[in-house]
């Protein structure tokens, strides 16, 4: 592969160690990784001109649920809380296959990097009629973006006092072993690594506590990151004081739920205490602002958060409760939602923008991503702001402040997946086309 030189960018906000940001300057591209940022840099391989935009890492997502993507805006789960939005969504979920779980895959993903987004995590919790794991690792290797699928399960069905249907859980050992197979047959520990499997049981009011349990030994076994949802709003905390008799933060200590290779999602309700216990143990959070937001859930404590030095990145979370997958979008909403609990200067666009960069990266265990600087992954995303969207700004924060909302260009491990606002690595066009007709199936009951 030719180098590559994105040449005379307006701004570079690098998210380096220094957080440095380079008026008119270069970056230098050889074999997928960053070998030289500054002035002047020259080369005999590809030049992108970077003119009038602004260059950040790619953003990084850190909680999704793809194939949601096939039911967004489902009338009887529009306004509802957490609990009861579910049980809407579930049956309609068990008539779905690996069809369905592919195409809304390719979609959730080409929406995410036509938003600035290189590398995102996706968190799969239900298996219908023969769908895999593998049907979304399949999506996201044809696409080209870094992906960091986690194994999700659920294995408390209705009968059993669980909130999802029967037809919807797996058995406990079947769970255990599905985890092994795609571990062993995708998981790439190495540095650049292109993808990582995780194990994500997919909330402690879905599975057992010796599932729990058990996840956390076989990911520590297999040396992968573990992930689920834990203390989404208030119903989530009440769950886990009548069944557990603990809060969520004690519930996760005691199974081995803590640690740098754990990320929860949501975490709207921790207090004080769990702040401290996650940021004493290096947990990390996936906070989903939008989704929030649209159930109601909350405001999480995010200032709180990165004060007391928690590591968190942003999330889309599914697009059956946000129903966007605009990743720069919900880096807005994180910092517009800071404003809303602690005035205006809760939040900065730039700290935002480094929660959506650096932030989620160093959440999924990613310290050769998120950040521009020689000998990291070569994962950029240039914005052209000279569009109407921030037309008239005197600042790079403009990115957040105003727009633009979709990427110009976007590179992955210096490949381009994004190029003038399109996607290259996918007709895009065809794709929507059969999520439509599928999700018309779906919404027929067919
Ligand atoms: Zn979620």
């Amino acid at each position: 592969m030719p180098d590559i030189l994105i040449r005379n960018a307006d701004h570079i906000l690098t998210m380096n160690d220094a957080r440095d940001e380079l008026r008119g300057a270069d970056i230098l591209i050889r074999d997928g990784m960053i070998v030289q940022v500054g002035h002047g840099l020259a080369t005999d391989g590809d030049v992108i001109g970077a003119a009038g935009c602004v260059v950040t890492p790619g953003l990084v997502n850190t909680h999704h649920h793809l194939y949601q993507s096939m039911t967004r805006a489902v009338p009887g789960g529009q306004d509802a809380l957490l609990f009861g939005w579910l049980k809407t969504l579930y049956p309609i979920w068990a008539r779905m296959g690996p069809e369905e779980i592919f195409v809304s895959a390719q979609a959730g993903l080409a929406e995410l990097a036509l938003s600035g987004c290189s590398m995102t995590s996706d968190h799969l919790y239900l298996y219908p009629n023969g769908a895999r794991l593998d049907d979304t690792i399949a999506a996201a290797a044809e696409i080209g973006l870094r992906f960091h699928p986690t194994r999700g399960a659920m294995s408390i069905g209705e009968s059993a006092g669980g909130l999802p249907p029967d037809a919807l859980v797996e058995k406990e050992t079947a769970i255990l072993d599905d985890c092994i197979r795609v571990i062993d047959a995708h998981h790439d520990p190495h540095e650049g690594a292109m993808l990582r499997v995780g194990v994500a049981p997919c909330s402690p009011f879905s599975v057992s506590r010796e599932l729990m349990r058990d996840a956390a030994l076989l990911a520590r076994d297999k040396g992968v990151m573990l992930h689920t949802h834990l203390a989404e709003n208030d119903e989530d905390v009440a769950y886990s004081l009548a069944t557990f008799g603990c809060r969520p933060g004690q519930y996760a200590e005691d199974l081995g739920w803590v640690g740098d290779d754990v990320w929860h999602a949501h975490c709207v309700k921790l207090d004080g205490q769990e702040i401290e216990l996650f940021a004493r143990t290096r947990t990390g959070a996936a906070h989903c602002p939008c989704s929030n937001c649209r159930l109601g859930s909350g405001i999480a404590p995010l200032r709180a958060m990165r004060d007391a030095g928690l590591r968190v990145g942003l999330g889309v979370d599914g697009s059956a409760s946000n129903d966007t997958g605009n990743l720069v979008l919900e880096a807005r909403q994180a910092m517009l939602l800071q404003r809303v609990a602690r005035g205006a200067d809760a939040m900065s666009a730039r700290e935002a923008l480094e929660i959506a960069t650096r932030g989620g990266a160093e959440v999924l265990g990613r310290h050769d991503c998120g950040r521009i600087a020689p000998g990291k992954r070569a994962d950029l995303a240039i914005w052209d702001v000279g569009g109407f969207e921030s037309a008239g700004s005197w600042d790079p924060a403009a990115l957040l402040l105003a727009g633009p909302v979709g990427v110009r260009d976007l590179l992955v491990e210096g490949r381009t997946v994004v190029r003038d606002g399109r996607m290259v690595t996918l007709d895009l066009r065809a794709v929507l086309a059969r999520q439509r007709a599928l999700a018309a199936r779906l919404a027929g009951g067919a």
